[in-house]
């Protein structure tokens, strides 16, 4: 069995996105967390990989706004924001977005591809569906090639010093200064720089989920895309797992099982 990092990130963060936390000091898993669209999002595209993952440009756009609506039919409560609930519910037709959401369903990319290009070509088409903006376009890539970047063994500075070409100032950022100032925004672009600086500090899977939740802001989908990397570079305890599947519908696992048979 295996829970991805954007999974277990948006569990963790799911009570602090309207309640922002900001310190590093709380119970990692507990009751009351909660898995969020961010989960739903990040399984509907590890789906949509393991059946469709070869397919040519055509039907792999079909396949992926189909699942991701079947998916996000069944979890009306799970979070979204309202253009995505429009998107998913009325008219699946992209529609310029750049929201952070692109960059959190995108991880399983990262894991399934076998090279640069392909992370590129996967990464582009299943956020095309929804965020073709350049600024959503380049905050899924980005998170999909550090996930990448990661799975190749290359050092947390390669990972970083790709994430720089992407973000030119997350050299600026610290967490420190992020607990002080950083604000709720939903955007790409003020969503991954404060991500990957916080995997930039973060000494563990764990360690890295606390920094983002200490910053405050989109915690849940913070806490997804810098888990994403984070569960890639330092592994992820088996009881953090354990802890998590408690709390997902059964189904998400089976997919997630097939999915990592495949790519693992
Ligand atoms: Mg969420």
């Amino acid at each position: 069995m295996k829970i991805p990092g954007a999974v277990i990130g948006d569990i963790v963060g799911s009570k602090y996105e309207f309640h922002n936390h900001r310190s590093k000091e709380f119970k990692f898993i507990d009751a009351d967390n909660f898995f969020t669209d961010d989960s739903v999002m990040t399984v509907a595209v590890a789906h949509v990989l393991t059946e469709y993952g070869e397919s040519d440009d055509a039907e792999l756009t079909e396949a992926t706004v189909r699942l991701m609506c079947e998916y996000g039919r069944r979890f009306p409560h799970a979070g979204w924001g309202s253009m995505f609930s429009y998107w998913l519910n009325v008219r699946p037709v992209p529609y310029g977005s750049y929201g952070n959401g692109a960059a959190m369903r995108i991880s399983p990319v990262g894991w399934y591809a076998r090279s640069e290009e392909e992370v590129r070509r996967l990464s582009r088409i299943i956020t095309c569906v929804s965020h073709n903006h350049p600024e959503g376009i380049k905050g899924a890539e980005c998170t999909a090639m550090a996930v990448f970047d990661a799975r190749m063994g290359k050092s947390k500075e390669e990972i970083l010093e790709r994430v720089s070409e992407y973000y030119p100032g997350i050299s600026c950022l610290s967490c420190d200064e992020l607990r002080k100032h950083y604000d709720f925004d939903v955007t790409c672009q003020g969503s991954l720089p404060p991500a990957m600086v916080c995997f930039s500090e973060g000494v563990s899977f764990e360690d890295t989920v606390r920094n983002v939740i200490s910053i405050g802001g989109d915690s849940d989908t913070l806490a997804a895309i810098a888990g994403a990397v984070a569960d890639v570079y330092y592994g992820i305890p088996e009881s953090v797992m354990a802890e998590a599947v408690k709390l997902l519908p059964a189904d998400f696992v089976t997919v997630l099982d097939r999915f990592f048979e495949k790519v693992i």
